[in-house]
């Protein structure tokens, strides 16, 4: 039976909306002709295609395939009328991959296919053509050498720099036609060499082979990694086209040039066309950093009437696509094409601008000002930067090629970043230039430096799309990789010196600098002031001191949904009134302790709600287990057995030492240093010791993190909660006769039964008497219980008869549901588990929305069938995670809370779940 499937499309038929089949680069290439640019004929080979050869690569392309190739290339030699293998005006083509998502130099491209000794003496019979052909065949045995034929690059390049030394020049472009002839004949040997076989000169046999090396490159390892690195799964993009094109040469002298634009400057944002070209050259020379490119603005200059085709050609990109565009082009002796576009990779500060200014420009509304920027990327912003204030001078400086500052120790090669990344330390990649074949050094460092390349070299681009600082073309730097040493003037940066990069200025340092946190820009407020006003959800944070809270404010909480009371214990020298506390032997013992934290802690809720003032903040009671305020019985036990040996010994001959010192130097029970030679008072520290080893023994629990602790403390020591709840509405009444607007929240932890709520409710109310009474104002606060217990969810109707908001504490739900520990569970198995796909995410990072979720689902419903609108949120580490918070808005949680930075990526995360939402209300789970 013949093989009717249709597996290639002219780029006047291929339908451009379509870039799983075309891949984005063919269905861009589509577009754009039909949209009458100047793009050079050629044709797309689809990805199913690629798939169907995949399957079973030994049998090689169905017949089918090079049929279809065969019609579309007579029909490419129509159009141009040229001839593919002719030796009067040879057609050469261009064979480059492209999937539906771009990924940056991964996969393989071939140029010049098509040239043999025949076509060669075609090309060179054209006008001054000698030399260019004679380049465009070494280029194209490179190129096929080792993308199809899987020649090492050493092979061609020790070959071609023996001929430039010979010769005695540096630079590519100052070979002559003889050099480029010796280098092609040189290169056909190495080839010969190398494979065992010649070069094949049948023009399409090396098509053919061409067509297949893209479609094995999809599978290659670069390919492979990046997919993982950046989730892109077969939904996203699966298989690559190969796109078919006429070449067009930018080499054919001054009046040709080549270079890559971008429709706005993807570093800052700005609207005006940034680029860099190079005057007679090829693309690669361009990527690849071989040559410094010039500034677009220079071809003004150069070629004015070019310079303003390829204005109006970027403008008409941007009209067209509504995006800003990362664009190709060539100058074949004055003529302009557009070889390439695509949707431009900017980094958060650029899409966070460009946002902004498209939607008052009438570009975009603001659905899509929000939409085209991924919350994650907002990180980036919260990046450090350098210290301006800090007066270390750069021992270097490059081009600003990826914005940000990353101090870590120089490695030479991208294996030894890998390696000393996996093992925790921090590296900055030091290249003359990158290479794809780089790319797993890029993912294990801080941040990345090349003393080659322009911004748009692949060390700038990749590093752009990933967020990473980089420094690139730091000329001044000469990098020996034999050596594992740079060398800068006289000075030398040796593999595992400490180094400093300043990706925002181009600046390299010499040790670490100081950095500083980042700076909300303008546009990024009034962005996520959009995000505000779509999302329903609201974003609080999670903050334990008052100085937390002022962040979070300043990040745009608009609360604070759990505050962690007892980190506020943790202070020095709050500590032991908290250890006096846990000691005390009756009631009133323990109540002066409480009288002592009372006035701490009430100060530190003033504060906090004074920060969010108009703002909700949610006070949660006494969490852990009490015993981790003590030592531990280990500690302890030693401590003991040193104070024992003191007194037996030491004291004895009258020596006192560190080590004596140091063993006094715990909580509250020791002596000062000059008296401890005093036998009597070590004693004393002796038995307060062993009163703390005694409490300990006796708070000990096989299972702390399901034992003695969140309300089951506040049950079994009511006083406890009574100074907490006491402190809080003190605050509040503080506040409210001050003039402010407060609205404190207070949350029960750990809750699984209505008993327990009503419990510590009737101790809330009396407080709020006899506060109310003491300062004559009335408080107003909300009562409410963490849902971090599975038997919560499951009672969440009968909660809700007393507490008037749930929070989702999904960390110790995580947990719960999945009876992991979530304190040993990520070292142990879990990575493991994910790593054999027992489990897809980590669920304490990534909310387990089938288990966990359907939990919380459970209990919306039926804490709202008690309680409508009932006030619900989550607080647990998901709150900050952005597939979490669109599940979070899906089943109608009110409002979100997580870390104060993550609050912007929260915010904007919300918006996009807002915006996923399909008309007809919330999206089905
Ligand atoms: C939780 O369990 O999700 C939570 C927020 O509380 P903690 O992490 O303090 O246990
Ligand atoms: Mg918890």
């Amino acid at each position: 039976m013949s093989d009717t499937r249709k597996y290639v499309y002219a780029f006047e038929e291929g339908n451009g909306s379509d870039k799983m089949l075309l891949g984005g680069k063919g269905a861009n290439l589509c577009e754009m002709t039909q949209i009458g640019l100047n793009v050079p004929p050629g044709f797309v080979i689809t990805t199913e295609t690629c798939l169907t050869y995949l399957d079973n690569p030994d049998q090689g392309l169905p017949a089918a395939v090079m049929d279809q190739v065969r019609a579309n290339m007579q029909s490419l030699e129509e159009k141009t009328g040229k001839s593919f293998g002719g030796s009067d005006d040879p057609l050469l083509v261009s064979v480059r991959s492209g999937s539906a998502m771009s990924m940056p130099g991964m996969m393989d491209t071939i140029l010049n296919l098509g040239l043999n000794s025949n076509t060669l003496q075609g090309l060179i019979s054209q006008p001054n053509n000698e030399r260019f052909a004679y380049d465009a065949y070494r280029r194209l045995i490179q190129l096929f050498g080792k993308v199809a034929l899987g020649i090492s690059d050493e092979a061609f390049d020790e070959e071609f720099e023996a001929i430039k030394e010979r010769v005695g020049v540096k630079e590519d472009v100052a070979l002559s036609a003889r050099d480029l002839r010796e280098a092609s004949d040189i290169f056909l040997d190495v080839v010969e060499r190398e494979t065992g076989k010649p070069f094949p000169s049948d023009p399409y046999e090396q098509l053919e082979i061409a067509i297949k090396a893209v479609f094995n490159s999809w599978m290659g390892k670069r390919a492979v990694d990046y997919r993982r690195e950046f989730n892109i799964t077969p939904d996203m993009a699966n298989g690559t086209a190969v796109n078919i094109c006429t070449m067009v040469f930018g080499n054919l002298g001054d009046d040709s040039a080549t270079g890559v634009g971008f429709t706005r400057y993807p570093d800052t944002g700005e609207n005006g066309m940034f680029g860099e070209y190079l005057t007679n050259a090829q693309g690669e020379d361009v990527v690849a950093g071989i040559r410094t490119p010039k500034p677009i603005d220079a071809l003004a200059d150069e070629m004015p009437g070019q310079y303003q085709e390829l204005v109006e050609l970027r403008n008409r990109l941007e009209s067209h696509y509504k995006e800003v565009q990362d664009f190709e082009f060539t100058i074949e002796r004055g003529r302009l094409y557009c070889l390439q576009t695509r949707n431009g990779k900017m980094n958060a500060t650029a899409l966070v601008r460009t946002s902004v200014e498209m939607l008052r420009e009438g570009l975009i509304d603001k659905t899509q000002a929000l939409l085209r920027i991924q919350p994650e990327m907002l990180e980036q912003l919260l990046f450090p930067q350098l210290d301006r204030s800090a007066t270390a001078s750069p021992m270097a400086r490059g081009l600003p090629a990826s914005p940000g500052a990353a101090v870590g120790h120089a490695v030479f090669d991208a294996d030894r970043a890998e390696q000393e990344g996996r093992a925790g330390q921090k590296v900055i990649l030091v290249r003359e230039e990158t290479k794809p074949e780089d790319i797993h050094g890029f993912f294990a460092s801080q941040g990345i430096l090349t003393s080659r390349g322009g911004k748009t070299s692949h060390a700038a681009v990749v590093a752009r799309g990933m967020g990473k600082p980089c420094v690139a073309g730091a000329e001044g730097i000469h990098v020996d990789v034999q050596m594992r040493k740079a060398f800068v003037g006289d000075a030398t940066i040796s593999e595992g010196d400490l180094i400093t990069i300043d990706g925002t200025t181009g600046d390299v340092y010499l040790g670490e600098v100081a950095m500083k946190e980042a700076e909300f820009s303008n546009e990024l407020e009034i962005l996520l002031g959009w995000a505000d006003e779509t999302a329903r959800l609201k974003v609080m944070a999670n903050a334990d001191t008052p100085d937390d809270a002022t962040k979070a404010a300043g990040f745009g909480a608009q609360g604070i949904g759990l505050c962690r009371t007892e980190r506020m214990f943790n202070a020095v020298e709050r500590l032991p009134i908290v250890v006096e506390m846990i000691l005390a032997e009756d009631a009133s013992s323990r109540q002066t302790a409480l009288d002592k934290l009372l006035p701490i802690q009430r100060s530190d809720f003033k504060a906090m709600l004074k920060a969010m003032a108009g703002r909700p903040v949610t006070v949660r009671l006494l969490d852990p287990p009490i015993h981790e305020f003590l030592p531990s019985e280990h500690q302890l036990e030693e401590e003991l057995e040193q104070l024992r040996h003191l007194r037996d010994t030491v004291l004895g001959m009258n020596i006192l030492s560190d080590t004596v010192e140091f063993m006094y130097r715990t909580a509250d029970t020791h002596p000062s240093i000059d008296k401890m030679a005093d036998p009597q008072l070590v004693d004393e520290a002796i038995d307060k010791k062993a009163v703390m080893l005694k409490k300990v023994r006796a708070l000990h629990e096989v299972n702390p993190m399901l034992g003695h602790r969140g309300v089951r403390l506040g049950i079994t020591f009511p006083e406890i909660y009574s100074m907490q709840i006491r402190a809080v509405l003190e605050a509040a009444a503080e506040c409210v006769k001050e003039g402010l607007e407060v609205f404190p929240e207070i949350m029960v932890p750990q809750v699984c039964t209505k008993q327990e709520l009503v419990r510590v409710k009737s101790i809330v109310d009396s407080v709020q008497q006899a506060v109310e009474a003491h300062y004559g104002v009335e408080v107003n606060f909300k009562f409410g219980s963490m849902l971090e217990v599975v038997r919560a969810c499951m009672r969440a109707e009968s909660l809700a008869d007393v507490a008037e908001f749930f929070s989702f504490g999904t960390n110790d739900l995580t947990q719960a549901t999945f009876s992991f520990s979530r304190e040993d569970a990520e070292n142990k198995f879990l990575p493991m588990y994910n790593e054999n796909g027992i489990l897809q995410d980590n669920p304490f990072e990534v909310l387990d929305i089938k288990g966990a979720g359907k939990l919380m689902e459970l209990a919306v419903g039926w804490g709202r069938s008690k309680r409508d609108n009932m006030k619900m949120g989550i607080c647990g580490e998901h709150g900050g995670h952005p597939d979490s918070i669109r599940f979070c808005h899906q089943i109608g949680l009110t409002y979100v809370s997580c870390s104060g930075p993550r609050v912007p990526i929260a915010r904007l995360a919300a918006a996009h779940a807002a915006l996923s939402e399909g008309p007809g209300g919330t999206q089905s789970l």
